[in-house]
């Protein structure tokens, strides 16, 4: 709606009409930088029962070095449905989720490849993550009444067999908050992967590899 509009358009107010169309092309293209979550994505902020804990904005990382200029939650619509489907779930049972990583774009794939060239480690980027997709989160639980974080027998980025689902060998309080947390995930539909307790991705959206990063606020 133009209600303010006067008739004919001064140079300027056609120059920035121009400006506006030529930003508009290149926040919907490839290597787009962009402040707001693009179609079919939506950005998650802290709230009561979700916290932005985002380690590659940081070098508090398993690379020790900061991958993203800021930390800033971005993932399909899709996902965010299922994650606020699963806080809510679990905030009667007094937990809240402390998100790690969410939406990877690839250009922050690569510089972590080029850090750590391993694929036991970091998904090779001509291949891809669910990261990549916007469609996994890396996140634990923490307790909602003390705000801390739930013993869950490792870091998070912890590289051996105490990371993985299926181990066994851990005091009996961190398996059940394991499961606590796996269970809320899979009745959402996520899916957890065999290396990682704190990994899920919403693997039956159909979401291509993307390239956009953001802009820090
Ligand atoms: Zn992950």
């Amino acid at each position: 709606m133009h209600t303010c509009s006067t008739g004919k358009e001064k140079p300027i107010a056609l120059f920035s009409k121009t400006f506006l169309l030529i930003c508009s092309f290149f926040a919907t293209s490839a290597h787009a930088q962009i402040h707001t979550a693009p179609d079919g994505w939506k950005e998650l902020h802290n709230s009561e029962c979700i916290r932005l804990d985002i380690r590659y904005a940081t070098a508090h990382n398993f690379t020790k070095k900061k991958i993203y200029p800021c930390g800033r939650c971005f993932l399909k619509e899709e996902a965010v449905t299922a994650l606020n489907q699963v806080a809510r779930q679990l905030e009667q049972q007094g937990y809240g989720l402390l998100l790690f990583d969410c939406y990877r774009p690839l250009p922050a794939q690569w510089k972590l490849w080029e850090i750590v060239s391993d694929p036991r480690y970091v998904a090779d980027p001509r291949k891809g993550s669910m990261h990549n997709r916007g469609i996994a989160v890396d996140l634990t639980l923490y307790d909602l009444h003390t705000g801390k974080a739930i013993d869950m027998g490792t870091p998070y980025d912890f590289f051996g067999p105490q990371a993985h689902s299926n181990c066994t060998d851990l005091p009996e309080q961190v398996l059940q908050h394991r499961k606590i947390l796996a269970q809320a995930m899979k009745s959402a539909g996520f899916e957890g992967i065999a290396t990682e307790w704190w990994h899920f991705s919403l693997r039956q959206v159909q979401a291509p590899l993307a390239q956009w990063e953001w802009i820090c606020p």
